[in-house]
């Protein structure tokens, strides 16, 4: 079966997909701050007004002096994060379905030289707080990895969101526990537009110590912000990023498209656009007999069990989206070009394809 987004003679825009949030291009603002960072010459490796501005940018939406560093893609920018929190001997703890754990190829590992990763069951992609106590408090001998850090992605792998009551008790337990911070926020910005409250008052308020705030899924081409919002662990992180091959020698490029996000709330009009999306998609599939929600949706993402052959139905329609991640079923993710009518377009087919399944599978 040929799949129209690789064809490379493809002269038209092959239509939007629900994959992932990754297949959307720049947003406009991004490329046109990448269009004005492109006339003429600027300094090299950071040194840069348009670096400098996305710095004081991101100090204005957090209301706090962090220290921000750019990295290419959201496994260098978790890795390299946790490796500043956590010496060889120590562990992290995360749940089973975070990224650093399933998808980032050992990374985290790496970078640390060694760090364990410690897993808890996941409630919807959420922390089990208990299955944490319990690998804190288990053991304190010398023969047991140090649990040094949490790690928790914010929205979830899940399309979920962590409330700020349930911060609040990651924050709570981390501090009763002696544990540092570290959020995953490669859809940070989905989760802030579902929770609509201040950007600190979820994270160095309640004492995370590093977010990776994703700018990729949000409408950028390339680069994630790394934000310490406590100075002593940013301490020489750019000689780590630049010993990871993450320091962008034209580092205008990274840090000029975070300029258009974050001017004029970009960035929330991105996350709500994608949000509202999937309510949207998500409110259509739960009317389809025979389709199942498997999560709360409270970002931008729609967890489904579809049976087999409708899952394949749609694939030969030309529908591509991803059934290998967090807990099975078919993740539809939205993103900041979706609009209505994709929506309608998947969802017409959908049920179709369901009413097909219905007739063939019900007895007269
Ligand atoms: C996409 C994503 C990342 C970053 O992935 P890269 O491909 O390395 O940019 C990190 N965490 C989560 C939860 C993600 O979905």
């Amino acid at each position: 079966m040929s799949d129209p987004d690789a064809d490379p003679t493809a002269t038209t825009t092959s239509k939007r997909q629900f994959a992932s949030d990754n297949y959307a291009g720049i947003c406009p603002p991004a490329w046109k701050a990448m269009e004005e960072a492109n006339r003429g010459h600027a300094s090299a490796y950071g040194e840069d007004r348009w670096t400098e501005r996305s710095a004081e940018l991101l100090r204005d939406l957090f209301e706090t002096d962090c220290e921000v560093f750019f990295t290419f893609n959201g496994t260098a920018a978790n890795a390299l994060a946790i490796a500043s929190l956590c010496q060889p001997y120590h562990s992290v703890i995360c749940c089973e379905t975070a990224h650093v754990e399933t998808d980032e190829c050992g990374a985290p590992e790496f970078f640390t030289h060694g760090t364990k990763i410690l897993l808890t069951p996941h409630e919807h992609g959420k922390l089990n707080l208990d299955e944490v106590d319990r690998l804190v408090t288990r053991r304190n001998d010398i023969h047991y990895p140090k649990p040094k850090a949490l790690s928790i992605t914010q929205a979830t792998e899940l399309g979920t969101v962590y409330s700020v009551d349930e911060l609040g008790a990651v924050s709570e337990l981390a501090r009763r526990r002696d544990l540092r911070l570290h959020m995953d926020g490669a859809r940070f910005a989905n989760a802030l537009e579902t929770l609509d409250v201040a950007p600190k008052e979820v994270t160095w308020k309640l004492g995370i110590d590093v977010l990776c705030f994703g700018g990729t899924k949000n409408g950028l081409a390339v680069g994630d912000a790394v934000v310490f919002f406590d100075h002593d662990l940013a301490a020489e992180f750019d000689y780590r990023c630049k010993q990871a091959g993450q320091l962008a020698s034209k580092m205008r490029f990274l840090s000029a498209p975070w300029v258009g996000l974050l001017e004029n709330d970009v960035w929330r009009a991105n996350a709500r656009a994608a949000n509202r999306a999937a309510a949207r998609l998500e409110a259509a599939l739960r009317d389809i007999p025979g389709i199942e929600i498997m999560f709360p949706r409270q970002a931008n993402a729609v967890f489904v069990q579809l049976p087999e052959s409708l899952r394949e139905g749609l694939w030969e329609r030309g529908w591509r989206f991803y059934t290998f991640i967090g807990a099975g079923g078919a993740r539809l993710m939205c993103s900041w070009d979706t609009t209505d009518e994709d929506v309608d377009a998947l969802t017409r087919d959908v049920r179709e394809l369901a009413q097909a399944v219905l007739a063939t599978s019900t007895p007269e």
